[in-house]
């Protein structure tokens, strides 16, 4: 008894091997390339299989006859009991002539190669989309009632299935996988379809709201989803036992969840809040197919549309499973699989370890190049306030990744003892002093930078004054409004205009605004500094609406509390937990490596969720830390204070350790 397989190397094929090897015979597996070589002397060597149990057959799946060698065929010829084909393009995004290329002409190569080795058994791998968008149950001996073939994906697997029914010569079973996850025990998975593609999604959510606030999402059809060990137990199991030529398998789950209960499962397993309210997609269906897509195919609706797709990392093609139609009887499968003690697992009981396999191994987020050295190689960035506390900090975590940077403040001194600080680390430092609240100083500035340097790729508007004064003390200091306003609003914004043509000329450019958690949360005492961020935060956004198609990205970082000299001089905040201007400087590179619109902690998000939703609690939570909280002495100054500083107490500390990072 030896087997042959296609696709040995692939994510199913591999997990076939590993059970197949614990059954006797030699395996043969079809490689068209040195990778797929190299990937089965891995296996081979990981799992520690034994010599001559597992030969590498040169050939390739789009010639004739898998273009297997006379020789290969005279030695094979008679001695394979079982010829897997699983060798396909599972790709939505592949173009038709690669998918009809490999899966169809590629199974009628395999259905010869079956021939030719006189195999015992053809098992055909297809897959539940060779049932198209069939609308209702599907079961396991029908074929011809397979319907909404268009996409390539469909077509291809359904004809693929139908070349092995009319013209396989020897005898031959097929199964059909539903869409199949990593390993139930593990995780482990090597490629990102189906479910996965929805995870950027889940963790787009957890990062910007609590797990404990409910969301509302969509509902709609049942999504298949099986574990690969179910899959490949589940196939070694039903290819071995006698009598079953001829069939078809639903290698599916006897009880899938519907898409929005499934996406609810993984934001489960990854913490993420769930859907508390789904609205089932055929809601919408009262909209007539031609509006519908009259209004998909407006140029801003499918820029819209692609960008957050790509973003999410999602194919469109993949949105139409969210709406599956058909549901997959599995009876035949069952009633093969009796006895065997082979059943497919809840989805609830194995998707955290599919999420944490993802997340820690598949994210596409940490493969590829996303580290800051790659971001930033061959950019020049202007820091303003570069010589103390975020500023500072962001300068040396870029130093650290080799940046070029222009540094920006008012003191040569501390300017200087940055640049030194920062060529220590690998940087490169280029100091210009300039006071950035006043606007001839800037031109200046902004001149000679672009004719010293040529242009600006990512500028950090981050120099900023601080105001903590409540407004009845304020009420005859007119300039403390004045004075935020002309250098976190106006200074920011006329370095900004400046530097926005030569970005724009030069193909791109990332402006990261750094803003206050205060905007969100409508600090009590800040009115004149978190007036001027917001201020600035608007204006950025409005910018980014009119800058998004010429490459040019605005980041607003609404930073919460940073031990800098800037809160200083607030006693309270001594002993109230804040950031360090390291975690500070953490949070800009995340901003220069993924260019979000906006970054803020989820203290910040829900600050201003609660504003938006329940106005009148938030102004009360706020209010009674304006009460609870002093004054500082230096803003009491020409005013009788309403309150009056005293040491903090057990209850100010419990406060603030609540509203952690929040202005108070
Ligand atoms: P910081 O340690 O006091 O540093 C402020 C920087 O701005 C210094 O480098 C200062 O340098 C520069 N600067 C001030 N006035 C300037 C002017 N007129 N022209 C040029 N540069 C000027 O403050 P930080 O805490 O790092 O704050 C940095 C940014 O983060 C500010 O925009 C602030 O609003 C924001 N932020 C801070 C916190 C926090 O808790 N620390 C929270 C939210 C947001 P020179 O004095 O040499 O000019």
């Amino acid at each position: 008894m030896a087997y042959f397989l296609t696709g040995g190397t692939g994510f199913l094929g591999r997990n076939l091997i590993t059970r197949l090897l614990k059954r006797e015979g030699e395996i043969y597996v079809l490689c068209h390339d040195q990778i797929a070589r190299d990937a089965l002397t891995a296996y081979q060597e990981e799992h520690n299989v034994p010599e001559g149990r597992l030969t590498v057959i040169q050939g390739n799946l789009t010639e004739e006859c898998l273009g297997l060698t006379e020789s290969d065929i005279a030695t094979l010829r008679g001695k394979i009991s079982h010829f897997f084909h699983l060798a396909a393009i599972y790709d939505l995004k592949a173009t038709a002539e690669i998918q009809e290329a490999v899966n169809i002409a590629g199974t009628q190569n395999a259905v010869d190669a079956a021939a030719a080795l006189e195999a015992g058994c053809l098992h055909h791998i297809s897959s539940i989309a060779s049932a198209g968008l069939y609308e209702g149950h599907f079961r396991e001996d029908m074929f011809e009632e397979a319907e909404h073939l268009e996409h390539p994906y469909f077509s291809t697997k359904h004809l693929s299935e139908k070349v092995v029914r009319e013209k396989c010569t020897v005898p031959f079973r097929i199964y059909r996988p539903g869409m199949v996850v990593g390993d139930s025990k593990t995780g482990i998975a090597d490629r990102v379809d189906g479910p996965y593609y929805f995870f950027k999604l889940i963790q787009r959510i957890r990062e910007v709201l609590p797990a404990w606030v409910p969301t509302i999402g969509l509902e709609g059809g049942f999504l298949n989803i099986v574990p690969v060990d179910y899959v490949t137990d589940a196939l070694d199991h039903i290819a071995h036992k006698d009598g079953l030529d001829s069939n078809c398998f639903h290698l599916t789950d006897p009880k899938p969840y519907r898409s929005g209960e499934v996406l609810n499962i993984f934001a489960e397993a990854g913490h993420a809040p769930r859907m508390a309210v789904r609205f089932d997609t055929k809601l919408f269906s009262f909209i007539p197919n031609q509006v519908r897509n009259a209004i998909l195919s407006l140029p801003t609706v499918k820029q819209i549309a692609d960008v957050t797709l790509k973003d999410l990392g999602i194919p469109s093609s993949a949105l139409q499973f969210f709406s599956y139609p058909t549901e997959f009887d599995c009876r035949e499968t069952q009633k093969a699989l009796k006895g065997s003690g082979i059943e497919c697992p809840r989805l609830t009981s194995y998707a955290p370890a599919i999420w944490d396999y993802w997340e820690r191994t598949l994210d596409p987020q940490i493969s590829g190049d996303r580290s800051l050295n790659a971001r930033i190689k061959d950019k020049i960035i202007l820091i303003t306030g570069a010589s103390s506390g975020i500023g500072q900090a962001t300068a040396y975590k870029l130093a650290e990744n080799n940046a070029e940077l222009i540094l920006v403040a008012r003191d040569e001194e501390k300017l200087a003892n940055t640049k030194l600080e920062v060529e220590k680390r690998g940087g490169i430092a280029h100091t210009y002093q300039c006071d950035l609240s006043n606007i001839e100083d800037i031109e200046k500035l902004s001149a000679e930078v672009l004719e010293n340097h040529g242009k600006v790729d990512i500028l950090i508007n981050n120099a900023g004054r601080s105001i903590r004064r409540s407004i009845a003390n304020s009420i005859d200091r007119f300039h403390d409004f004045q004075r935020t306003m002309q250098l976190n609003y106006f200074g920011a914004l006329k370095l900004t205009l400046n530097l926005l043509p030569s970005m724009e000329e030069n193909g791109g450019g990332h402006v990261i605004n750094i803003s206050s958690i205060g905007v969100l949360t409508n600090a009590p005492r800040f009115s004149a500094y978190v007036a001027s961020k917001a201020a600035l935060d608007a204006f950025t956004r409005c910018a980014a609406s009119e800058y998004s198609d010429v490459n040019v990205n605005f980041t607003t970082i609404n930073m919460p509390l940073v031990k800098t000299p800037m809160i200083a001089p607030t006693k309270i905040y001594q002993s109230v937990p804040t950031l360090t201007p390291d975690e500070a400087a953490d949070m800009v590179a995340t901003a220069i490596i993924d260019k979000p619109k906006r970054i803020a902690t989820n203290l910040g998000i829900f600050g201003q969720l609660v504003h938006a939703l329940f106005p009148k609690l938030a102004e009360i939570i706020m209010n009674s830390s304006f009460r609870m909280f002093p004054d500082s002495k230096e803003s009491e100054q020409g005013k009788e204070a309403r309150s009056k500083e005293k040491a903090s107490s057990a209850e100010l500390i419990a406060l603030s350790a609540l509203l952690k990072g929040v202005h108070l």
